[in-house]
């Protein structure tokens, strides 16, 4: 390659994103709990929306995405004029660092907060800043502490991946309220769907205008392959990121597939109940074997263990039992392991393991 050809500045300051394995060698059929996907799949109403959208495939898909901002709108009581949707909540969070960071901006998270914050700024050019948490946890103070005169986006996963843990709406108001009028606070509610009487964020999306809501069809609706999120925000910050959006960006597939999904609240409902049911129990569970996990608002627990070693050595017994969990060393947490609520079966599996796993050393 020619040496003049060299990518924008902070291109190759970013670490290829791996997500979580699906296989392990050797091993026919395991169990994949890696990426915090719904153990009971895509809704039937979601199912038969995709067979039908084949019939359309021909035509070019919608660009304002009328039709699912409506869905969206209606079953959340949004404004759907307040909408966009994105190829995953990704597309919405790599949007917000174009259009408002750039080279000298800086972009700020917490401390064990979601990898996709740190490779969009890098991708806009910006400088990616973390604040420190308390017990695996945002702690606001923080995050305004490191606020300068530089600093253009806040992002808060509440609840956050990969620790599962929150803060109250009334911490998030207080970051939003301490903020310089020139920062944007994101607040990234990718489990929101998990957390009962939470809003996502919402309320101060219309309260403030200084907030933008992500949310994603990829977790509880159980159609992470389908690729489709959305944001909601002030009028003015939702003009601005359409302004970047490919037309589009979403295919006929993937727009009449989340539609079916948003209005299916049986699926939801039943996704929610059987996760609160499963993760207070994984979580117990694996607590009495000595492997303590933060309280978990998610569909995933956090589990810690005595050190790296300890929690490499579970994880490669785990394999060997056919059950694939995520390391976190790249989160700052490789005494830890990531393990998604799967059905009850599931669960009932790994704790077997894992007490396996105590009960040999
Ligand atoms: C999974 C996840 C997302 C969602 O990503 P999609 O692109 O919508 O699949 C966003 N934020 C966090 C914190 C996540 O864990």
């Amino acid at each position: 390659m020619r040496k003049t050809l060299q990518p924008q500045p902070g291109i190759m300051d970013i670490a290829v994103y791996t997500g979580g394995a699906a296989h392990i060698d050797g091993v026919r059929e395991a169990v994949k709990l890696s990426s915090n996907e719904n153990p009971f799949g895509a809704g039937d109403r979601a199912v038969e929306a995709y067979r039908r959208a084949g019939h359309s495939m021909h035509r070019y898909p919608s660009t304002d995405h009328a039709a699912l901002r409506r869905a969206i709108a209606e079953t959340h009581g949004l404004d759907a004029a307040r909408i966009i949707c994105g190829v995953g909540s990704d597309e919405v969070i790599t949007f917000l660092c174009q259009a408002y960071a750039g080279v000298g901006d800086e972009v700020l998270y917490s401390q064990h907060g979601f990898l996709m914050y740190r490779i969009s700024a890098l991708a806009a050019g910006a400088t990616p800043v973390a604040a420190p948490e308390i017990d695996r946890t945002t702690d606001v103070d923080a995050l305004l502490a490191a606020v300068t005169p530089r600093t253009r986006l806040v992002f808060v996963a509440n609840p956050n991946n990969p620790t599962g843990t929150m803060i109250p709406v009334s911490e998030l108001e207080r970051l939003a309220q301490g903020l310089p009028d020139n920062v944007l606070l994101v607040i990234d509610g990718a489990y929101a769907e998990y957390v009962e009487d939470y809003d996502g964020g919402a309320g101060l999306v219309d309260a403030l205008g200084n907030v933008v809501m992500t949310r994603t069809f990829s977790k509880a609706y159980g159609l992470g392959g389908l690729r489709v999120g959305w944001g909601y925000g002030p009028a003015a910050v939702i003009d601005v990121l359409n302004r970047v959006r490919g037309p589009f960006n979403l295919s006929n597939m993937q727009l009449e597939v989340a539609e079916a999904a948003v209005r299916d609240r049986e699926h939801l409902e039943r996704s929610q109940t059987e996760n609160a049911r499963m993760r207070a129990w994984l979580a117990e569970a694996l607590s009495a074997l000595g492997v303590p996990c933060d309280p978990s608002y998610a569909n995933f627990v956090l589990a810690r263990f005595a050190d790296q070693a300890d929690a490499e050595s579970c994880d490669l017994f785990l394999q060997r039992e056919g059950l694939i969990v995520r390391r976190v060393g790249s989160y700052g947490l490789p005494e830890c392991l990531r393990i998604t609520v799967g059905d009850e079966a599931t669960c009932r599996r790994v704790v077997h393991a894992v007490a396996q796993f105590k009960g040999q050393r």
